[in-house]
């Protein structure tokens, strides 16, 4: 099995390089190969997804991600940005479910800027549409100034599209999700749209509904995102699977990932219709401590990990490495995002190398 391996930007390589040790001891066979992306590719290539980083992208069984942007190309034609990079990969690899789930781990429930009865045992799946919406719309816009900024001009806009399959193959995901979740069948997915006031999303919200005839078993219920990003932090366990819209579903998972403490926990998927998917940490490049070595690895080491149950169809290894996770997290070793008083404060490498020991049956130690 061939898995493509993208560092990227930021804090992209640190944490990568400890999904790749984790791999590495699992001794699973995979061929890794790695290639530039976003703003790093720019730098060597001049484009933030070469042509050689997209046929490995193609030829691979499966992506593991790191992170991609910098505050430094923001001044970069739109095209040339680090983050079309993503944009591109979920286009020509045909990935449209991005799955984020927002698990409370036991021992990080305090982490949480919620009261611990909201959270605990919180276990929710965001599944957000990837290839419609808004952000594939049409720009427009006059950019003015000479170095390509809107000073002085009158008006922008982009268009909000989404198409009947679109919706339909998204639903039918959200729907087979939920019935997986709950053992095989049952489970409830919400619905989340703008239907009060654009149009988009009251044909999402009638769309979804008559998908919905093919999975009596599952509750579906609709809500307003207005109302959904209240409720996630009022009562977040009330939701088992929320599918939403593209520019919805970016806001509301980060929003769901706080939830569960630090957004350097969470690991996310985004599959093709044959399961063959891009696997990344739901956080950015976080340029404010790139190089520092402070980074936590786990949404990444735990990406590599849902890679191996979803695409590579190793579900053994996934749990090892989760169970691995756990028992670090158990230890008392955290990273400078998860701390908390009485905890051990590790880097990023040595938080790999707690995973690692963890797996191979070392003892890890806390001081
Ligand atoms: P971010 O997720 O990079 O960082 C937000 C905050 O979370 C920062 O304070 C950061 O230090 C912290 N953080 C993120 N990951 C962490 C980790 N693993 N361990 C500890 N702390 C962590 O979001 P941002 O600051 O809004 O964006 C920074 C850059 O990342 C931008 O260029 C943005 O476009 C890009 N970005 C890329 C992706 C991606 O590659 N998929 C996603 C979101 C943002």
């Amino acid at each position: 099995m061939l898995v493509a391996i993208l560092p990227g930007d930021g804090i992209g390589p640190e944490i990568m390089a400890e999904a790749v040790k984790v791999l590495g001891v699992l001794e699973l066979g995979l061929v890794l190969e790695t290639a530039p992306v976003g703003g790093a590719a720019y730098e060597a290539h001049g484009h933030p997804l070469p042509e050689s980083t997209l046929r490995l992208a193609q030829a691979a069984d499966a992506i593991l991600f790191g992170a991609v942007g910098d505050w430094k190309y923001d001044k970069l034609e739109r095209a040339l940005r680090p983050e079309q990079a993503i944009l591109g990969l979920r286009k020509h690899l045909g990935l449209f479910a991005n799955f984020r789930p927002a698990i409370c781990y036991a021992e990080l429930t305090h982490a949480s800027s919620l009261k611990p009865e909201l959270v605990a045992g919180l276990d929710i799946l965001i599944i957000r549409e990837l290839t419609g919406d808004i952000y594939f719309g049409q720009p427009r816009g006059r950019r003015t100034a000479p170095d390509g900024a809107f000073a002085g001009a009158e008006e922008a806009f982009d268009t909000m599209r989404y198409t009947r399959p679109e919706i339909e193959r998204i639903a039918h995901v959200a729907f087979q999700a939920a019935r997986r979740r709950a053992g095989g069948r049952g489970g409830k997915v919400t619905s989340v749209d703008k239907a009060n006031v654009l149009e988009t999303f009251q044909f999402w919200k009638d769309v979804v509904t008559e998908v919905h005839r093919d999975y009596p078993d599952v509750a579906l219920d609709h809500m307003y995102v207005d109302n959904a990003a209240m409720q996630l932090v009022r009562a977040p366990k009330r939701f088992d699977v929320v599918v939403t819209g593209n520019m919805f579903g970016d806001i509301l998972s980060d929003e769901a990932s706080m939830l569960t403490g630090s957004i350097g926990m969470l690991p996310s998927a985004s599959l093709d219709a044959r399961n063959k998917g891009l696997y990344e940490p739901s956080h950015g490049s976080a340029p404010d401590i790139a190089g520092q070595g402070v980074a936590n690895p786990l949404a990444t080491i735990l990406s590599a990990a849902m890679m191996l149950r979803y695409t590579l169809q190793q579900p053994e290894a996934a749990d090892r490495i989760e169970s691995a996770v756990r028992a670090v997290l158990a230890a008392g070793l955290r990273t400078g995002d998860i701390w908390s008083e009485g905890t051990r404060r590790v880097g990023t490498r040595e938080m790999g190398d707690a995973v690692v020991a963890a797996i191979t049956g070392k003892t890890i130690t806390t001081s």
